[in-house]
Order: structure tokens, then sequence, then C-alpha cells
């Protein structure tokens, strides 16, 4: 069988890939050898910026599909009974960097993009219902004190511990990420969240207020603090391992989606606040109502292509679902497109993996990397309004107004919230051993904090259950 010719970029036929092209055996190479600059040209520009947060990834394929009717909360096509929507899964650690190992304690991204008819929907969430922070300010604040220190260079567990231990907001993801769920053994096994209030527009154009939660139907089962070294003693790419090899045996795996619903009326009347991304919803007073179930069963044929570049952000949402005032899901529907431009290039919305699998008609212009051509009729309507049939905005699609109501200020984030009660509804729920568990794994983690640090911390603790703070403190040994 002939081989398909090897070709320079330019498609011009390589006649030696083998040798460089010298004065003489023995000789120095000439700068005429196109193709072996070439070739090391390309490999010095295999790299693009990693990820700030979330670098290590896996991801794959799958679908979406609805099995209940919910239209009476929402519009969005792709929220339909009976609808299947093509989607890509990315799941992620938050801290280390793109070479770390899978299975190291952290809260783990679950992000999610629905390739709608209505144009691309991306869940970007957790596998946590919360978050560390509820003001988008302190953001930068405290992925610094997760990534590593300007000196030494090194992971530090003061300034994990002086940042939380100022920021009592913090408590409640704190006690996941160090409960049995902070170390999941695959990402299969975890649960996923939209984390962020969002809202749903039904076709009457009524707005309630939604959380969105996939439910994994592979089993929780996590490691312990012993287990996840020895785990990654044997390989630092779990994740990999298990996802992609899972799917590419034919093992498909599941979740449950469900939504929590709570009207504009009720949300003046909680208890917490609903748009603060340190709160959840109990069950309770907003029960879970099934949707669908969301399925992987495709593994991308390039990591680098599908994965890496991969580029999920809050603010791609389709008719039928919107925003809410979370001030941290606002400052991501800037900082993460935002991200991509300066990753990928400002035209990233355009690689086929980012691409929507529904018409794409805009007039952003040129750029780095311009590669696609606008598809809708006359060349002369490049500007708009214009008089060449050029796309124009569909106000069917408007939302319902939003009430907004108070003076602009820089209002106290900490000021007048609960920060402890959901986290000790938590630490309650777990039963003894899963409380020892939590107990070890945050004494582990105080190791070598300096001890006004410490005892500020466990005030927060004491404050949440006193059996929280004496736990950790008899695991410290105080
Ligand atoms: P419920 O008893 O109705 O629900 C408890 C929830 O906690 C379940 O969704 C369960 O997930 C989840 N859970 C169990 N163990 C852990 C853990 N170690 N880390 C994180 N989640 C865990 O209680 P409420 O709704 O009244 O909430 C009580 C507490 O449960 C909350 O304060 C919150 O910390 C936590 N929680 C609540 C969620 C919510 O949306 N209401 C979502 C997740 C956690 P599963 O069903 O998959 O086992």
């Amino acid at each position: 069988m002939t081989k398909t010719t090897l070709t320079t970029s330019a498609g011009n036929p390589v006649p030696d890939n083998q040798n460089s092209l010298t004065a003489g055996a023995r000789g120095p190479v000439l700068l005429q050898d196109v193709h072996l600059t070439e070739k090391l040209a390309h490999q010095n520009r295999e790299r693009i910026p990693e990820r700030v947060v979330h670098a290590k990834g896996w991801g794959a394929y799958g679908t979406l599909t609805i099995t209940e009717d919910i239209s009476q909360y929402t519009k969005a096509a792709c929220l339909q009974k009976g609808a299947q929507t093509e989607m890509l899964a990315r799941f992620s650690t938050v801290a280390g960097e793109l070479g770390a190992a899978d299975n190291e304690r952290d809260v783990r991204g679950f992000a999610l993009k629905f390739y709608s008819s209505e144009g691309n929907w991306d869940l970007v969430g957790n596998n946590t219902p919360v978050f560390f922070i509820r003001d988008p300010l302190k953001f930068p604040d405290f992925i610094r004190t997760q990534k590593r220190h300007p000196k030494s260079n090194l992971r530090s567990g003061t300034a994990m511990w002086d940042f939380w231990s100022l920021s009592p907001e913090s408590l409640h993801q704190i006690t996941i990420l160090m409960s049995d769920r902070g170390c999941p053994q695959t990402p299969m096994q975890m649960n996923g969240y939209g984390s962020h209030t969002f809202s749903l527009i039904n076709a009457e154009n009524e707005r309630v207020w939604v959380k969105f939660h996939f439910k994994t139907r592979q089993g929780h089962a996590h490691y312990t603090n012993a287990e996840s070294a020895e785990v990654i003693g044997r390989t630092r790419e779990g994740y990999q391992e298990s996802l992609f090899g899972g799917i590419e045996n034919g093992e498909f795996p599941k979740w449950d989606m469900k939504i929590q619903v709570m009207t504009e009326e009720q949300a003046k009347h909680t208890a917490f606040n609903p748009f603060d991304l340190t709160k959840v919803w109990p069950h309770g007073e907003f029960p879970l109502i099934d949707v669908g179930v969301m399925e992987l069963n495709r593994n991308p044929e390039n990591y680098f292509a599908e994965i890496e570049q991969a580029a999920f952000s809050p603010s791609n949402i389709v008719p039928g679902i919107g925003f809410s005032p979370d001030k941290v899901l606002q400052a991501r529907i800037f900082s993460y497109a935002d991200a991509h431009r300066y990753r990928l290039g400002t035209h990233y919305e355009a690689l086929p993996v980012n691409a929507p699998r529904c018409p794409v008609h805009h007039y952003h212009k040129d750029g780095s990397m311009r590669f696609f051509e606008p598809k809708h009729g006359s060349s002369d309507a490049y500007y708009e309004p214009n008089s060449f049939d050029g796309p124009a905005e569909a106000p069917q699609h408007a939302e319902p107004a939003l009430p907004l109501d108070g003076d602009a200020d820089r209002y106290n984030h900490r000021d007048g919230n609960d920060d402890y009660t959901q986290a000790g509804n938590l630490f309650r729920l777990m039963n003894a051993e899963q409380q020892g568990r939590l107990f070890s794994n945050l004494a582990d983690a105080m190791g070598g904090v300096p001890s006004e640090i410490i005892e500020r911390q466990l005030a927060h603790f004491d404050q949440a259950d006193p059996a929280y703070g004496a736990g950790v403190r008899k695991a410290l040994g105080l």
C-alpha cells in the first residue's frame, strides 16, 4: 500500500524526514532545511497558556435527554420533554497545574456544554453546590492562597487557613472539601451542581429562580487521604484512565438531571439570601424536580483540540435560561469569556469543539485566526442596521424586566449573613465515621499553620457545631 505523502504545513512534499540537510556527513545544518526549521518552530509553539484555575482536566462527549415536562418553567428548546442534545463535559481539579496528579483532594470542576438548536448553553459548575466566597472581588485573593507561595514556590497551608479563617463564608465549602466528597475516586462517582442560582423563563415570559443538580448514577465513592496518596504513587492520571478507559470499554456514565425552583415572591422571604453562592437551597423547602438524564458516551479524538481548547463560559445561555443577581455569577459571565480570548484567541468560539451546532450570525470582524466566513446573505451586510437583509435582533427573546432596588454602594458582604447554620447542617448529616475522617483531614491540612490562625478557624467550627470544633481540636492534639 502506498503511504500518504508527508508534507510541510504548506502542503509541499517532504523528501526526507530522517536526516537533516547538512554540508557533508559531519557538517553543520543548513538554514535552507525548511522542514527542520518548521518542525522545531512548531514544537516551540505547542503549548498555550494553561488555565489559571482548573488547569488539569478530563472530558468526553455525550447526550442530555429530557424525560420530564418542565415547560411550565422554561421554554428552552433543549429542556423540553423528549429533547436530546449533544454535549461535552470537562471535569477538572482547581488548584493543580496541568501536570498535577488527578486524585488529589480538591474541588472538582464540572463544566457542561450543551450544543442546543438555540446556541450553546454552558453550565460551568463544580462537584459542590456552594463555593468559598460570595463576593467576586475576593476570587483572585482566594486563588492566590491555593496556588504557590511567591518565594518558596510551594503551596502554603498558612496562606490557605489565614484567608479562610478571615473569610468565614468559606466554612460551608471547607466542610465539603475536607469531607469524604473532597476526594472522589473517579469523575463518574461524584455529583455535579450548577452551584449558582440561575433563572428559567417560560413561554409566557414568566421567571423563576433555579438551581441545577446532576446526581451520579454510579454511586459516590471517595478515597481517604492515605488511599489517595497510594493511588497517586501508582498513577498521576487516575481520572483520565478511568473516564477515557471506561468509555473506550463501552461503560457510559450517567447522571440524573434535577432542578430546584423558587418563585420571585418566595425569594423575598427566604431566611438566607438565595443568590449567595455559599448557600444551598434546603431540599425540604425546595424539593428536587426530575428533568432528565445526562450520559457520556464518546471520547474525544484529540485531547488538545477538544479538551484543552474546550472553552466553557457561564455567559453562554439560551432563550428560556437566564442569569440571577448572584454576584459571583455576574463576574464569571465576564471573566470566563475574557480568559478564553486571552488563552485561545479572539475567535475561540469558532474552534470545532466550541462551535455551536446551529447557524451563527454576528458582525464581529477580523482579528487573529479569522478562518471562517459569515454565512449570511449579501457581502454588503457587514454592519447593522443595513438594507441588505443582514441578521437582526429577535425581540421575542427579550427577558422579562428584572426589578432592581437599592442604592449603588459597596455593601459589606459579611454583614448579616449566617455562615454557620448550613455548614453545621452538613456536619450533622455525617455519621460518626464520616465526621472522624473530616476531623483528621482538617488536622492534616492544618499541619504547620501558626497557632493563632488555627485558633481563629477553630472558633468558626465551634459556631457551626460545638462537636465540630471539639473534634478538630482533638484531632490536632489540642
Ligand atoms: P438533605 O438531607 O435533603 O440533602 C443532603 C445533601 O447532601 C444531599 O444532596 C447529599 O447528596 C449531600 N451530601 C451528603 N454528604 C455530603 C458531603 N459530605 N458533602 C456534600 N454534600 C453531601 O439536606 P438539605 O437540603 O437540608 O441540606 C443539608 C446540607 O446538605 C446543606 O447544608 C448542604 O451542606 C448539604 N447539601 C445540600 C444540597 C442542597 O442542594 N440542598 C446539595 C448538596 C449538599 P446525595 O443526595 O447525592 O447523596
